[in-house]
């Protein structure tokens, strides 16, 4: 609970009822040594509930009381030093936005922080992102170098204060400062105030400016310039993926997107995430910041700096909305050190604007979206790292789970807590593979966790598995990939000893019978799966291409399924026919082929055979785009036949595809062909979870994997199970896709011993 105030709140508490003692972070949290009548004893322990309003963001995860030695001659009560012994285990807490009694003061003349872009408070400001070691106090963050002045030390100190041992607390006089870089990182404007001003008027004029935020760079233009955009593009060399923005309030969102409930709450939640919205149907913002996606990803100005920059007026304009995208290079880590970014960022931006309080750990912006009305993560990193997430029960081992090879996250596991990194990303890229040791170092020390478990990833390729297999004295635990997709859902909703039906969509994960797997249904438990269906394996070329050119798995379906498609079709996939004729004789001859059950690649397909284009140059843009078309008032679909092979109920989807080549040749629009489609998927995964059912009795479905963050095909699955009386479970506060693999390896190492 550290940095949330939780120390003065008791403080005050203490006051209240009368009573004396001592409250002090330890290692092992907070501790707190109360005197006093009984009654008095017994209100105060009743507001130590993480439901008590007065403290929003307390999350008490477990409590102990023991009865201890009177002290007579104690008439007061303190909040003591901590102290850096012992057993580290104390909670490390996640950045949180701006609160908006700091924003008001932003904006108080008569307030001495007032404009000032590092104001902040026990309530918000910069935690995770700071901390360098355990416990969170000053000298363990990077605002251990700058001095406090008289006046910030004394709201500090001063227990009714709400800054009383706000660790990063700060004014012009005393705290970090802004300052303005040329390209080539020399300094064009030093003053603080003149260097916002000066960026405001530069986005407002088309430039790409670089801004050192919470937790690392952000390139931000004006995402109503058209021309800026697409500068911003060209040089990040970043063609069609959607690009985040951020408004300064739900009001200047909601002139772009439509804001429902649910959003607004999570827009201005103290996490403050990216939330993808649909797109209002007519808007002014430049239609290169998301091409192939029917929604706008839009966050918040979380840190007083976002807040200045997106309210100034200059020559009577103000910014309505930036993009505010991840100042890397493509896919390698986050960049947060200055000299770094001037280096890598110097040819995309035409000015930094940069400031003095180092970053620890860079931690990129969370993503969400809404599924079944409620939050559901697709990133998570910024304002939800490192918050554990609780174990249903004490785990008897201390574990490391290695994750994915994409998307990766790993995660720690000890006491009753799992406690998963930020976004990492994708393995294979030498850069965040470094990044990704370096982050494992740093979480086994802040959280003070020694492994005597290792888990990952069943692939005997894997990066991560190859590494967790070469760490001495622990015990291995391999894990299937879809099964560990599965368990992560159960570890969210604390299943711990039941069974369940799972389904699983996905791109690729190795199957125990050494093909691809994709497309899954699991009878699972926490310590052990068996297979109970799949879509019917499909011949997959060029596994390394597959996922990126469409004409693979088309192929290959095309082959195993005997359709006919026209030479029209297949050239506006793959016009190159030479390539497809080798493809072709690839499947003939099997040579480099591989058997699948992906989802993935079939959307991949399918998406090709809509007409959204024969490649992915980003993850999964032929689906997205697909599923962005797909029109809601439709709602048949297309034939398709459950049959039990040796083992296994397959999925036999020749009549689908048969229909969606009729319904394209025949001019049906893609809207419709796209909607029928994703029924379809939907209805052949409830028809494997219903034959479950009819086997074993159980009545709980779990969905997850990465096709599941197509929001058409998880609205429309959920629908269909809740119809036929399921129970229904998915991710909601890890993703689901291979960011929420560890927690999903965790939960089962925990569970084998
Ligand atoms: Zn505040
Ligand atoms: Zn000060
Ligand atoms: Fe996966």
């Amino acid at each position: 609970m550290q940095g949330i105030g939780f120390r003065p709140f008791i403080y005050r508490l203490a006051e209240e009822y009368s009573l004396t003692g001592v409250v002090y972070n330890n290692t092992a949290g907070v501790s707190i040594e109360v005197q006093g009548q009984n009654d008095r004893l017994n209100e105060f322990l009743a507001q130590l509930s993480s439901d008590n309003p007065k403290i929003p963001l307390m999350k008490i995860l477990g409590t102990e009381i023991n009865d201890i030695e009177i002290i007579e001659s104690e008439k007061t009560f303190t909040i003591a030093q901590s102290s850096g012994e012992g057993n580290i285990s104390a909670a490390v807490t996640a950045d949180i936005a701006i609160c908006r009694r700091c924003l008001f003061e932003l904006y108080d003349p008569s307030d001495f922080r007032c404009q000032y872009p590092f104001i902040n408070c026990t309530n918000c400001g910069p935690r995770y992102s700071i901390i360098k070691n355990v416990p969170y106090d000053r000298p363990n963050t990077t605002m251990a170098h700058f001095t406090m002045c008289t006046k910030c030390r004394r709201q500090y100190e001063q227990v009714s204060d709400r800054r009383f041992h706000a660790q990063p607390v700060a004014c012009p006089v005393c705290g970090p400062s802004v300052y303005l870089c040329a390209p080539s990182g020399e300094t064009t404007e030093a003053d603080t105030q003149k260097a916002i001003e000066k960026t405001t008027q530069m986005l407002l004029e088309g430039k790409v400016v670089a801004i050192k935020g919470l937790g690392g760079f952000h390139l931000a233009v004006d995402a109503e310039n058209d021309s800026a955009v697409k500068t911003l593009r060209n040089r990040k060399r970043r063609d069609r993926k959607p690009f985040a923005m951020m408004a300064v309030s739900v009001e200047q969102v909601k002139k772009f997107a439509v804001v429902d409930e649910a959003s607004e709450k999570i827009l201005i939640s103290p996490q403050a995430p990216i939330v993808l919205l649909p797109k209002r149907n007519a808007n002014t913002i430049a239609a290169l910041v998301a091409e192939d996606v029917n929604t706008f990803g839009f966050m918040l100005a979380y840190t007083p700096l976002h807040h200045l920059l997106l309210g100034r007026e200059v020559n009577g304009r103000k910014l309505s909305a930036i993009v505010a995208t991840s100042g890397n290079i493509s896919d390698e880590p986050l960049i947060c050190e200055n000299d770094e970014a001037v280096l890598n960022l110097g040819d995309i931006a035409d000015a930094f604007l940069m400031h003095n309080r180092q970053i620890r750990r860079q931690v990129d912006d969370s993503v969400v979206h809404i599924i079944d009305n409620q939050q559901a993560i697709l990133r998570r990193a910024r304002g939800f790292v490192p918050v554990a997430i609780v174990a249903a029960g004490k785990i008897n081992s201390e574990i490391f789970a290695a994750g994915a090879d994409m998307k990766n996250t790993f995660c720690l596991a000890r006491e009753n807590q799992f406690i998963l990194s930020e976004h990492i990303g994708n393995l294979a890229e030498g850069r965040v593979y470094k990044h990704w040791l370096k982050s494992i170092e740093h979480f086994l020390r802040l959280f003070d966790v020694r492994p005597e478990t290792a888990a990952c990833d069943l692939h005997p390729g894997y990066l991560s598995s190859r590494y967790a297999r070469r760490i001495r004295n622990v015990k291995i635990v391999e894990v299937q990939h879809h099964w560990a997709h599965a368990a992560s859902v159960m570890a969210e909703h604390g299943i711990k000893n039941q069974k369940i039906i799972s389904l699983i969509a996905d791109g690729t994960g190795f199957g125990t019978d050494g093909a691809i797997w994709g497309c899954e249904c699991l009878i699972a438990s926490l310590t052990g799966f068996s297979r109970f269906g799949h879509l019917d394996y499909f011949p997959l070329p060029g596994a390394d291409k597959a996922a990126k050119q469409a004409i693979r798995p088309l192929l290959g379906l095309a082959f195993k399924y005997n359709l006919k498609l026209s030479e029209k079709l297949l050239s506006e996939i793959e016009p190159n026919k030479t390539a497809a004729e080798t493809i072709k004789t690839q499947l003939k001859k099997n040579i480099n082929t591989v058997a699948t059950s992906s989802m993935g690649r079939l959307f991949d397909a399918a998406g090709a055979l809509c007409g959204m284009g024969g490649s992915n140059d980003f993850e999964a843009q032929l689906p997205m785009r697909l599923e962005s078309i797909a029109e809601e008032d439709v709602k048949n679909f297309y034939p398709f036949s459950l049959k039990k092979d040796k083992e296994n109920v397959v999925v036999n989807i020749k009549h689908m595809l048969e229909g969606i080549i009729s319904d394209v040749e025949k001019g049906v629009s893609a809207g419709t062909v796209s909607a029928k489609f994703h029924n379809t998927a939907a209805e052949f995964l409830c028809e494997m979870a219903i034959r479950a059912r009819e086997q074993t009795g159980i009545n709980t479905a779990v969905i997850s994997g990465g096709v599941f963050c197509n929001r058409f095909l998880a609205n429309r699955l959920i629908q269909l199970l809740r119809q036929k009386d399921f129970r229904v479970l998915f991710n909601r506060l890890v993703p689901a896709n291979d960011g929420g693999i560890s927690l999903g390896q965790a939960a089962i190492a925990a569970a084998t011993r």
